[in-house]
């Protein structure tokens, strides 16, 4: 039987182990790239280098960033009174589009024991160490998802001794629904009525 040659077989077989790639996905990228010119591939490689060696995480927030502390947390104009908590980088994002104008903090996933992620793994201590007098309200903006659910209810035990006022989005999504897909409108509406967290 016929195999594709090594050079493009590994090619193939990197592409596979990229998130949502699978061997189909994987052998029509590889085609691509063999079908752009040398240049387009080289742009291609060199951006991914580029933002593997500039971008990191914000030592405050957590946030992917190329400057530490990120552009958020060095904006003076900033509510930092307001402490929204998300679960990735793209989640902050996807709340930035509603012209929210606090501090966030990013946790690195929710609580899920079945894919191994427990509090420990979560930038949760990172959290409380931001909780001062200074702070006012955390707002959880954490997925509709039953992980989402688990971590709000175990962030909430923590937040509640600090005597900080514990909102949480109320969301105009379905349960399940991933929240950096949902329109500005609904997030701007999800946090409008965000309501205090009484378990
Ligand atoms: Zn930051």
């Amino acid at each position: 039987m016929a195999e594709y040659a090594e050079s493009l077989r590994k090619l193939i077989e990197e592409f596979k182990k990229l998130p949502g790639i699978g061997p189909k996905s994987a052998q029509r990228l590889a085609f691509h790239i063999l079908e752009v010119s040398a240049e387009e591939v080289k742009k291609l490689a060199a951006s991914m280098l580029e933002a593997k060696k500039t971008i990191r995480h914000c030592s405050v927030c957590f946030n992917l960033t190329d400057k530490d502390p990120c552009e958020i947390c060095a904006d003076k104009s900033r509510e930092t009174k307001v402490i929204t908590v998300v679960e990735e980088p793209k989640d902050l994002i996807a709340i930035e589009r509603t012209g929210f104008r606090g501090l966030y903090h990013v946790l690195g996933g929710a609580i899920s024991p079945l894919d191994g992620l427990g509090p420990e793994n979560l930038r949760i201590k990172e959290l409380l160490k931001r909780i001062t007098s200074k702070v006012s309200e955390v707002v959880l903006a954490l997925n509709p998802s039953t992980e989402g659910e688990a971590t709000a209810i175990y962030l909430h035990k923590l937040l509640q001794p600090l005597g900080v006022k514990i909102t949480r989005i109320a969301y105009g999504l379905p349960v399940g629904a991933d929240m950096d897909y949902a329109d500005p409108m609904t997030l701007t509406r999800a946090l409008e009525g965000r309501r205090e967290v009484n378990v």
